[in-house]
């Protein structure tokens, strides 16, 4: 099969699209657990098959510019699934989510409550690294959602946590600035998964006075998980 077909392919696959080939024509390697000639859909792959399909996803121009998409790190037990905002260049180069010093402080901060990033999951709305570190675009983040939304119905985490502005409006599907969201208990989607916004780790290393309001969201997350455990 020529590689534009594979690339049509992988595009109906990020957006769900069941896509049935003539007998004896190759999927392409996302799909091993499906019959041949059946492209899974993303909202219907299990872990190996969604992260195949991130690290081979030219569904958006970012894979021109990035060395490898970043699937995510944790546990798929997780209680608490932490998004942030995209790759930076360490994180494109290592292929893990918060390895940096914005990673090295939201480490500490997970510490902080007992928690580590193995028993955590945490992920970013873009899989892959913008460049010069900007901000996601909407279609960016559009491309990328079936992934995350993917890996949270995997997960069915007890509570998220967005670090950030970008990860906060795009997950709300709001433009309402960070101050309105932080201090009170959204819910996720149909699924109406509590979800708790907070600073991101990079504008708390620019700004240290404001840790202390991020550790009582911090605090106010763990309550609101420990309520919905009970
Ligand atoms: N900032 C983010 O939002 N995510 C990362 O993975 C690294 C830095």
């Amino acid at each position: 099969m020529p590689t534009t077909e594979q690339q049509r392919l992988r595009y109906l696959q990020s957006m769900g699209v069941t896509v049935w080939l003539p007998r004896g024509e190759a999927a392409g390697p996302a799909a091993p657990a499906a019959p041949p000639g059946v492209v899974t859909p993303v909202a219907e792959m299990d872990w190996t098959q969604l992260r195949e399909s991130v690290a081979e996803c030219r569904s958006c121009p970012l894979h021109e510019s990035r060395t490898q998409a970043v699937f995510g790190v944790g546990s798929p037990d997780a209680d608490w699934l932490i998004i942030g905002e995209a790759p930076g260049a360490e994180e494109d180069r290592l292929g893990e989510p918060f390895v940096g010093r914005a990673g090295k402080l939201l480490d500490a901060m997970l510490a902080s409550l007992g928690l580590s990033r193995s028993t955590v999951f945490i992920a970013n709305i873009l899989k892959c690294r913008p460049p010069n570190n900007r901000d996601p675009q909407l279609q960016e983040a559009g491309a990328c959602a079936p992934y995350l939304q993917r890996q949270i119905d995997l997960l069915q985490p007890g509570l998220i946590l967005a670090l950030g502005r970008i990860a906060a409006q795009r997950l709300l599907e709001t433009e309402a600035p960070l101050g309105r969201l932080r201090g009170e208990v959204h819910r996720y989607g149909k699924s109406g998964i509590p979800l708790i916004v907070t600073y991101h780790p990079a504008y708390l290393l620019r700004r240290p006075t404001e840790k202390s309001k991020a550790w009582r969201d911090l605090l106010f997350a763990a309550s609101i998980l420990g309520e919905s455990a009970r």
